[in-house]
């Protein structure tokens, strides 16, 4: 349902979504606008983050242990990304989870990646979802799912405690925040893909992979539309 409300704009708007000059030519995006996105080219293969050289370890992965086993991100969060995404969040700008959510399933079949038993997204706490009306997480899983032909489950992960931002504290600090803030209310098939927006410092999506595989899930990927650069890659 809200899939169909998603595209309906960008099924019928010929013109690109991003410049409105141009014909869209590629899911709803011209040429020029699809070159000029930031596009994340040198991914770590395990954490997906930004490498300073290709072939050079993983400042990333070198910092932190990472739970998940795999990440995947179609962007670094910068222009037009960091004003695209917080349009969606706080201006219910929908209609480019459409967009979105095509370069980055065809960026998972360009990975040819073995793809999840199921996806789930990333949950908000009830409270903060009814106030914003809905949960982009979840929107993105639900076009993820039909792209990919996956089976979501919106409800086998709830947040039961309210967070503050994650980038605003320490690591250490993070990590207490996030400790019992997450259940899981089912159990799961043994390869599971969480999805969200943007990753920033990963402390959500880590914390949410350590419980998954508590519970016996084997394997977590992590698949999102933007990625935050480390602060000294430009
Ligand atoms: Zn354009
Ligand atoms: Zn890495």
């Amino acid at each position: 349902m809200l899939f169909s409300k998603v595209n309906y704009r960008l099924f019928f708007n010929q013109h690109c979504v991003l410049c409105r000059l141009h014909p869209a030519q590629i899911n709803g995006v011209c040429e020029g606008c699809h070159q000029d996105l930031p596009w994340l080219l040198f991914p770590c293969p395990r954490c997906g983050q930004t490498r300073r050289t290709p072939n050079a370890p993983c400042h990333s992965c070198d910092q932190q242990h990472y739970a998940f086993d795999f990440a995947l991100a179609a962007f670094e969060y910068r222009f037009p990304l960091n004003a695209i995404l917080p349009l969606i969040k706080q201006r219910h700008s929908l209609h480019h989870l459409g967009w979105l959510s095509r370069l980055l399933a065809e960026k998972i079949k360009d990975n040819e990646l073995t793809l999840p038993d199921s996806i789930l997204p990333v949950p908000m706490h009830l409270l903060d979802e009814l106030r914003r009306g809905y949960n982009q997480a979840a929107i993105l899983s639900e076009q993820l799912g039909k792209h990919l032909s996956l089976p979501v489950q919106y409800d086998a992960l709830i947040k039961s405690k309210r967070t503050p931002h994650q980038h605003n504290l320490k690591a250490t600090q993070r990590r207490a925040n996030l400790q019992g803030a997450f259940q899981l209310k089912r159990s799961l098939p043994s390869h599971i893909a969480l999805v969200d927006d943007v990753m920033t410092t990963g402390s959500t999506l880590n914390e949410l992979a350590r419980l998954l595989k508590k519970q016996g899930v084997s394997r977590v990927d992590i698949w999102v539309l933007a990625r935050t650069p480390e602060p000294d890659i430009d």
